[in-house]
């Protein structure tokens, strides 16, 4: 891992609340009328799907899932387990996957496939930020904030070993 970092600023705390309002406008209208349950995939998404969630316009749910990848480093290792299952019914249900970061895709491939298991309406995604570069899987992603294409990101809950996340600010992380 790098020793000296520095970061370059991608989106302003306003730009991301500015997105955050959007995102919650089309979902508020795309949801109308449906039973719609969110799952947050803790940790990384809880302020994610917070924000969203003070500003939607119609009832919703909220669920959470907590997965483990095995193995360490900063990529997903593509075995992944259940660390807390969601806890409400999703039979029937309009459900919505809500991720901070996805990059590989391993996580959100298997979290969909183990979700529809449960037989729900539909199982849509919305994630704050489309890491394209290093997909491995190509998962179908409904609802995105802001596309990066390359580059560690951090800030808004996204950590580098547990430093940064506090910052209300988007950034990409450099290696000098
Ligand atoms: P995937 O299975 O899509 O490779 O992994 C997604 C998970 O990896 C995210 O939920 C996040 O925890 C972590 N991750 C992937 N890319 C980044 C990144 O650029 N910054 C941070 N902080 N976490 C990342």
């Amino acid at each position: 891992m790098p020793r000296n970092l520095q970061r370059e600023r991608l989106f302003s705390s306003r730009e991301i609340q500015k997105r955050v309002a959007e995102l919650a406008r089309t979902l508020s209208r795309d949801y109308r009328g449906r039973e719609l349950v969110l799952v947050g995939v803790l940790n990384g998404a809880f302020i994610f799907l917070a924000d969203l969630v003070k500003r939607m316009t119609i009832p919703v749910q909220i669920d959470f899932v907590r997965l483990s990848s095995y193995g360490s480093g900063s990529e997903s290792q593509g075995r992944i387990k259940v660390v807390k299952p969601t806890e409400f019914p999703l039979a029937g249900k309009s459900v919505l996957i809500v991720e901070d970061i996805i990059d590989t895709g391993l996580t959100l491939d298997f979290l969909c496939r183990s979700l529809k298991e449960q037989d729900p309406e539909s199982v849509r995604i919305c994630t704050l930020v489309d890491k394209g570069e290093r997909r491995k899987l190509p998962v179908s992603i409904d609802y995105v904030g802001f596309v990066v294409p390359s580059g560690f990101i951090v800030g808004y809950r996204l950590d580098f070993n547990e430093q940064f996340r506090q910052l209300p600010a988007i950034y990409r992380l450099i290696a000098i």
